[in-house]
């Protein structure tokens, strides 16, 4: 089944700059892919257009058969909730618990003024506790976020796209501000859901190394463009 779906995709930044030049792409359900290539090359631009955290200039993006691109309102937020994202920087609210940070995924599942007064029903906090397991920090639930370790925060933001019931997670570089050996255990739960869970995975590295270690298929980019896009046994250190 085609997930998602890249036709004729450019964007050209208001100063000019070229984002990406004609991209055509076809991910598929259950896949991990990940985006390599030297920084400028364009993969924030190509993940950040997924869920139209970007607004691209041309073409069409469409998930599921729905168009993201052309969806407005209510479509376009009901699309979005599928789609989980995690940054470089983690993106936790940090003087918040582990919980709080992990519930913050249910949000979109509820109306405002229940969101405002903060009443998470407790099923959410049964898929939070649920998700918190999945990457071994239950213990640490309602310990705050900005107390955990810098691979146990990446692990936070893991857990909230798994409470949020993603189905496509858009990781932006997840890896680039921690240790080898903490990108190792975040990496490996990025695998470990994808493969339990079935679970998309559209990453963004820089290292050709780590993508082949757990892609199982890697797409370069230069330029803004697709200059690589296959099985990881064909990638070498010149994609
Ligand atoms: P990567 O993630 O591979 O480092 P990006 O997608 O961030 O690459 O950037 C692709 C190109 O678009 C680069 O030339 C970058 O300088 C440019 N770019 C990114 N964001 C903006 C922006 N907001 N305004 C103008 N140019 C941008
Ligand atoms: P893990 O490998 O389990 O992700 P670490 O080995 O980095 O975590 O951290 C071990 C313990 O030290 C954890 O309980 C974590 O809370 C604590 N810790 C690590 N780094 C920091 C930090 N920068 N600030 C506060 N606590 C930290």
């Amino acid at each position: 089944k085609r997930l998602i779906q890249f036709k004729n995709v450019s964007k050209i930044y208001p100063n000019g700059t070229i984002g990406l030049k004609n991209i055509n792409l076809q991910i598929e359900d259950g896949e991990f892919v990940v985006i390599v290539g030297l920084s400028g090359a364009g993969k924030s631009t190509l993940l950040r257009s997924v869920n139209r955290l970007i607004e691209i200039s041309e073409g069409e993006i469409s998930i599921h058969g729905e168009s993201i691109t052309k969806a407005k309102g209510n479509e376009l937020y009901r699309i979005r909730r599928d789609i989980g994202m995690i940054f470089q920087n983690f993106n936790l609210v940090k003087r918040s618990s582990v919980m709080r940070n992990v519930l913050s995924g249910r949000v979109g599942y509820h109306s405002t003024l229940r969101m405002i007064l903060g009443l998470f029903p407790k099923q959410d906090k049964e898929l939070a506790i649920e998700a918190l397991k999945r990457v071994n920090l239950v213990e640490k639930a309602y310990v705050r976020a900005d107390q955990l370790s810098g691979g146990q925060q990446q692990r936070v933001s893991i857990a909230r796209a798994l409470a949020q019931e993603a189905k496509i997670v858009l990781a932006d570089e997840p890896v680039a501000s921690l240790d080898p050996l903490t990108t190792k255990q975040v990496m490996e739960d990025l695998l470990r859901i994808n493969q339990e869970l079935n679970i998309t995975m559209i990453v963004n590295l820089h290292s050709i190394d780590l993508a082949r270690e757990y892609a199982t298929r890697i797409i370069g980019l230069k330029d803004g463009e697709v200059v690589f896009d296959g099985p990881v046994i064909e990638a070498t250190n010149d994609t």
